[in-house]
């Protein structure tokens, strides 16, 4: 955790930001609850049990923060509630996600198939790929 609160401190130095305290518990709230996908109002009722005088703004504003500086990844989901998750940053291949129309489950895959095609699009469109993100849509095995 720590490794990771000082990474934060030297992005958001380089930005001419300062890591307050309520960003580093914002932070710490996204890299433990991985695998959850938590939205802006579940992380911000986490956060406030150790950070009782947070806002719900400050908390959205340091959450749109984070993900500018690429920090945590954004899911977007159809019912306009987009989850958060923490950014892998040492190069490890981001897992994609199923999510579900109904109930807005989301599942991880961990299976990758998108190697041969980044191959043949970077030939073929002389475009050089840094990442990718991919979402299906779908029912989930409850609401199918
Ligand atoms: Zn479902
Ligand atoms: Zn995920
Ligand atoms: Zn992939």
């Amino acid at each position: 955790m720590e490794k990771f609160v000082n990474e934060l401190k030297e992005k958001l130095k380089e930005k001419g930001y300062k890591l307050t305290p309520q960003r580093r518990a914002v932070l710490e709230v996204i890299i433990s609850s991985e695998g959850r996908h938590l939205n802006t109002e579940e992380i911000y009722d986490i956060v406030k049990k150790n950070c009782p005088d947070i806002g719900l703004a400050t908390v959205y504003r340091t959450i749109q923060l984070l993900d500018k500086l690429d920090i945590i990844s954004t899911l977007y989901l159809d019912d306009g509630c987009n989850r958060y998750e923490f950014n892998i940053q040492d190069g490890e291949h981001h897992h994609h996600h199923l999510i579900c129309d109904n109930c807005s489950k989301v599942i991880e895959v961990k299976i990758d198939l998108l190697e041969k095609l980044k191959d043949e699009i970077q030939s073929n469109y002389n475009f050089v790929i840094t990442d990718h993100k991919v979402q299906f849509y779908g029912k989930c095995e409850d609401c199918k």
